[in-house]
């Protein structure tokens, strides 16, 4: 009953979502466009790229050097360098991951105005953590260095300290400046002569009220750092003039969705630590899993599951567990996310060697519930890999009639390249006439319901009803074959999961 009601509420979210006023551009990306490219925050090549893709807004951050040199840079530090401590001459001597030395703030700035018609400089002054004082004068360097650059009309500014906005506004009463500390009201910061507040979006889950206050006082709505979908969800509905991410592409796809399929559910993956339990729920055990599988699936344990650099680690070690002499992880959406008919796309690189078996599929909720015992209840293999036949992927369908036991499962398989190193998507789409098996957005396999003859009844073709996704690394088993003993850690990397439903 709660499902149905969290279900209700949701679809209500996503609708309202829709009705956004004419889907206004409103994508500011925290730090620079850097995670699809994997580049580093708070570089050039990160504003550079939010700004090819005319994100409205590219924050940074910024902070001085001893020596008075204004340097974008989010932490203190640079390299065990204390940026306020050294002179810019020290900082110098390291670079960015991408080759690129710290920019200086006239860098940036030059960098931000060429070929930019559409994305605002969203400039952070870090305190200071010499003095108040010393982030004041930092307040009025930016200015003097805006005004030598002009490029007054392209900058919002931003702090975590109201000083640092009051010192902006003494100079210059005219131009915007957004709080972000999340503990003054709207009414406060506006009598102070502060135009908008860019507040954590737990601040507003928090003191709802002020979104309307804001809105009331004709200040700027901001908000950071969203990479929830449903996050994402609740702000567009509340038509925020910005919402800051971590995800821009995610938000741009909710903002303007290229295709007729809408985006209802994903995990991008962006908090570090043990993936999301209102998403994802473990299968646990050691005991082979139907196919004599040798690992045994841990719940919980940071060493098999892991969220780190934007993306989950599902990982298998060599380790005595329980009666196992390997551990892993399996995830599923079981009563999390349960769909019928739709489409999903999983971004993964692979674990290579032989003995490792990852998979990305789908079993619905009726094997759980033992109603339906396998193969009766139906399977969606949507990628499965073996180490031993190296880039060979493989999707197939299993059903009562049609399965791997009897060797008429519905199948296919086809050499990618480099599945290991690189990221590929993998993913169906899924209607009540067919699965379609789309890799890279290519079109792999399809199969459909009564091909070739086939029965059509759930004998034949038990997939309409809800199924939930799983992701696993297994290890040897009656596929996964003879382990190679160095290929640990194994892990399969996930950039995100997404899943859609038609419009
Ligand atoms: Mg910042």
């Amino acid at each position: 009953m709660i499902k149905v009601i969290s279900v209700i509420l949701f679809v209500f979210a996503l609708h309202s979502a829709q009705t956004q006023s004419e889907n206004k551009n409103i994508v500011v990306a925290h730090r620079g466009a850097w995670k699809a490219d994997n580049l580093p925050e708070n570089s050039i090549a990160s504003l550079s790229k939010a700004i090819e893709m005319k994100c409205a807004g590219a924050e940074f951050d910024v902070r001085m050097t001893a020596d008075n040199v204004l340097v974008v840079n989010h932490d203190p530090d640079f390299f065990g360098l204390k940026i306020e401590k050294v002179k810019y001459e020290a900082l110098t001597a390291h670079a960015l991951k991408n080759g690129e030395k710290i920019p200086t703030l006239e860098s940036y700035l030059l960098a931000g105005v060429r070929d930019n018609h559409s994305t605002r400089l969203v400039l952070e002054i870090k305190p200071s953590e010499i003095s108040k004082e010393r982030g004041k004068s930092i307040a009025r360097e930016v200015i003097r260095q805006i005004i030598q650059l002009k490029v007054e009309d392209k900058v919002d500014y931003i702090s975590f300290d109201i000083d640092i906005l009051k010192e902006l506004v003494s100079i210059n009463p005219k131009i915007s400046t957004q709080y972000l500390n999340g503990d003054l009201s709207p009414r406060e910061l506006k009598e102070i002569g502060i135009t908008g507040l860019d507040y954590h979006y737990k601040v507003f889950y928090k003191n709802p009220q002020w979104i309307q206050e804001a809105k009331d006082l004709k200040m700027t709505l901001n908000v950071w750092t969203v990479n929830d979908t449903k996050d994402m969800d609740f702000f567009l509905t509340h038509n925020f003039d910005y919402i800051t991410t971590n995800e821009p592409e995610l938000l741009f796809t909710k903002l303007f969705p290229a295709s007729d399929w809408k985006l209802i559910w994903s995990d991008e993956f962006d908090d570090d630590g043990l993936p999301d339990d209102t998403k994802w729920s473990y299968d646990v055990g050691g005991h082979g899993w139907g196919n004599n599988e040798k690992q045994y699936y841990r719940a919980k344990s940071k060493e098999n599951s892991i969220i780190k650099d934007g993306k989950l680690h599902i990982i298998a070690l060599k380790k005595d567990f329980e009666q196992s002499n390997y551990t892993s992880a399996k995830l599923t959406t079981y009563q999390k996310l349960d769909l019928q008919y739709g489409k999903i796309e999983v971004k993964a690189k692979l674990p290579k060697g032989k003995g490792s078996w990852p998979a990305i599929w789908m079993l619905p909720a009726s094997i759980k519930t033992d109603k339906e015992p396998w193969p009766l209840c139906g399977e969606i293999d949507i990628m499965e890999h073996v180490g031993k036949d190296p880039n060979v992927v493989h999707t197939s369908l299993h059903t009562e009639l049609y399965n791997h036991i009897k060797g008429t499962q519905i199948t296919f398989f086809d050499t990618l390249n480099n599945v290991f190193d690189e990221f590929h998507t993998y993913g169906i789409e899924w209607d009540e006439k067919s699965i379609r098996f789309i890799y890279d957005d290519k079109l792999y396999f399809e199969s459909h319901k009564g091909q070739n003859g086939r029965v059509t009844a759930k004998e034949g073709w038990p997939f309409d009803k809800p199924y939930f996704l799983i992701l696993n690394v297994a290890i040897g088993g009656n596929w996964g074959g003879a382990i190679d003993e160095s290929i640990f850690p194994n892990e399969m990397v996930v950039d995100y999961v997404r899943v859609f439903k038609r419009k």
